[in-house]
């Protein structure tokens, strides 16, 4: 396996599942499970052990390593030099257990789904624009900009709003951009990170041809998850194009004067970071930004912001496969208490995947009426503008 020369170096010091203080567990799937074995130096060690065969292949093995939700918390608080692999040492050992037949069912059926249907909902697609119907969203020809939906975004019925928010702010704005429709294909962040690593680079492969004969050169992604395998997994694959997530867009058009605010609503309004922008990409700065460009947000900070936020747990595919499951301590519900604590009545969000992961997590700790989540594009529609 790739990284097997470096496992030794973990020797389960146990920093990794920590925010930069020590206040907190921050491990999502550690602060779930209480087993160390679901820490990423219990999984160093589990992994040293298979891959020496000392533990024979299980399901049991192989939920451990599906559960990761691969936030990235771990590469920011390891207190050795091969933090950086972290993650990719934890995608290598899905990589090989693909290879091997060792995938959960959870896992296999997004993996279907998405090779037979193109998405993992299992829906037509055909149908990948229905989230567009009434706006007025020219097809992709040429124009300044591809603005990319994603599967969530693109199916789902919280992402599907989010969706028309970014396209009807950016639409307002005048900017020049169009959208792939029926056209669009997975972007496949997830299928890399659950180790279906010949499936991403077909699914790669394809956009990138489809990105190059329509001579499409610059993106906005709505989903932080899209934004990452664009920006850091399509160069070495051939496909560079200057790419945005959303709310880098609307901070430059608010920076060069084409986004401006006449008024909004009063609102004491807290951020969530979505790991894919902010620790995966290091975008802390642009979505607060533009939460204080808009006037009567009032932001206030969790206690647990930037390098430190606790992932939403819907990273590593859990989204669609729910390995790390649910409960009390599930990483969503955990945030959502997080988030009222700080008296706000609005968790801000930039992913159309935090934003379903939340609202269900609201309705379970019974805080409907306490607090709401709204997408970063939601609040900016809202807002009067000039
Ligand atoms: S901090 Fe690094 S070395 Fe220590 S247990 Fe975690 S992964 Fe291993
Ligand atoms: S990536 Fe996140 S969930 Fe996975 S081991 Fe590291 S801190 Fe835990």
């Amino acid at each position: 396996m790739e990284y097997a020369d470096i496992i030794h170096r973990c020797f389960r010091c146990g920093y990794c599942k920590f925010t930069r203080d020590y206040r907190d567990f921050n491990c999502p799937t550690y602060r779930k499970f209480w087993f160390e074995s679901y820490s990423p130096g219990g999984r160093m060690w589990l992994l040293r052990a298979w891959l020496n065969g000392e533990i024979p292949s299980s399901q049991r093995l192989a939920e451990i390593f599906y559960s990761c939700v691969t936030c990235g918390n771990c590469v920011e608080h390891c207190a050795l030099e091969f933090r950086e692999n972290l993650v990719n040492i934890f995608v290598a050992a899905r990589k090989e257990m693909v290879e091997k037949g060792l995938v959960p069912p959870a896992v296999r059926d997004y993996l279907k789904g998405i090779q037979t249907h193109g998405n993992p909902f299992k829906e037509p697609r055909q149908d990948r624009d229905k989230w567009a119907e009434g706006l007025g969203i020219p097809s992709y020809s040429g124009q300044d900009y591809l603005l990319y939906a994603g599967c969530v975004a693109s199916y789902d019925d919280r992402g599907k709003k989010i969706a028309r928010a970014v396209a009807s702010v950016l639409k307002e704005a005048g900017l020049s951009f169009g959208i792939l429709g029926g056209d669009e294909a997975s972007d496949g962040n997830e299928v890399r990170v659950l180790g279906e690593w010949d499936l991403f680079q077909m699914l790669a492969e394809d956009n990138i041809r489809k990105f190059k004969g329509l001579g499409v050169k610059k993106i906005i992604a709505i989903s932080p998850h899209a934004y990452n395998a664009f920006r850091n997994d399509y160069p070495p694959l051939g496909g560079k194009c200057e790419v945005l997530h959303y709310t880098q867009a609307l901070d430059q058009m608010i920076e060069n004067g084409k986004l401006t605010f006449s008024s909004g609503k009063d609102a004491r309004v807290t951020y969530h970071d979505p790991c894919y922008l902010g620790r995966h990409n290091g975008e802390f700065d642009a979505p607060r930004n533009i939460l204080r460009a808009i006037p009567g947000v009032r932001l206030t900070e969790m206690d647990k912001i930037k390098k430190n936020a606790l992932c939403c747990g819907g990273g590593g595919g859990n989204f669609f496969t729910d390995i790390i499951g649910g409960g009390e301590g599930a990483p969503a519900r955990v945030r959502i208490r997080e988030a009222a604590e700080t008296g706000a009545d609005t968790l801000a969000v930039a992913c159309p995947k935090c934003a379903k992961m939340f609202e269900d997590a609201i309705k379970a700790e019974a805080l409907e009426g306490t607090i709401k989540v709204k997408d970063i594009a939601e609040i900016v529609c809202e807002a009067g503008k000039g």
